[in-house]
């Protein structure tokens, strides 16, 4: 059942976008039968499972951007440079390689991307403290005292009994 493509779609989609849904029915079983990548866009020839028409998807990757919503509620675009200047503050003369920070911020931010386009900068502290933990504890300690203000000296002295 080969119908002529008079009717193309053309569908844009976004990366992460995991249903491809067809446009004609709706079904989200779709047969891929030519697919061709140019510089910023992949572009799919689909076949609907459930219908049999054809359509044409054009899926963009678009570069996730997140914004971090700040304590006082103001947004401001994730900075990876920003995150990493925090992390030397806290590392400096610790035995922490660059490498290791900029491993750490690559997981952060992958988790980020999971998580959606907003984050809270207090969720983003607690993933830098999570892996500065494992890293190194003086860093951490020095990150936490930073990050989480601490409400009182007992708590800071808690956490440090706990290390
Ligand atoms: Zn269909």
């Amino acid at each position: 059942m080969v119908k002529e493509d008079i009717n193309t779609t053309y569908c844009m989609y976004q990366r992460g976008e995991k249903e491809m849904l067809c446009p004609y029915c709706s079904n989200d079983e779709t047969k891929v039968t030519d697919k061709r990548d140019s510089k910023d866009e992949t572009r799919r020839r689909r076949e609907c499972l459930k219908c049999g028409k054809r359509f044409t998807t054009y899926e963009r990757i678009e570069p996730v951007e997140i914004f971090v919503v700040k304590k006082d509620g103001r947004r401001e675009p994730f900075s990876r440079e920003k995150l990493k200047n925090g992390m030397m503050k806290a590392c400096e003369k610790r035995p922490v390689s660059m490498e290791q920070i900029e491993q750490s911020i690559n997981l952060i931010e992958e988790k980020l991307k999971q998580h959606g386009s907003e984050v809270t900068s207090k969720a983003i502290g607690e993933l830098v403290m999570r892996k500065l933990k494992q890293i190194d504890k003086i860093a951490y300690i020095r990150f936490a005292s930073v990050y989480r203000e601490f409400e009182d000296l007992n708590e800071f002295k808690r956490e440090i009994k706990e290390l």
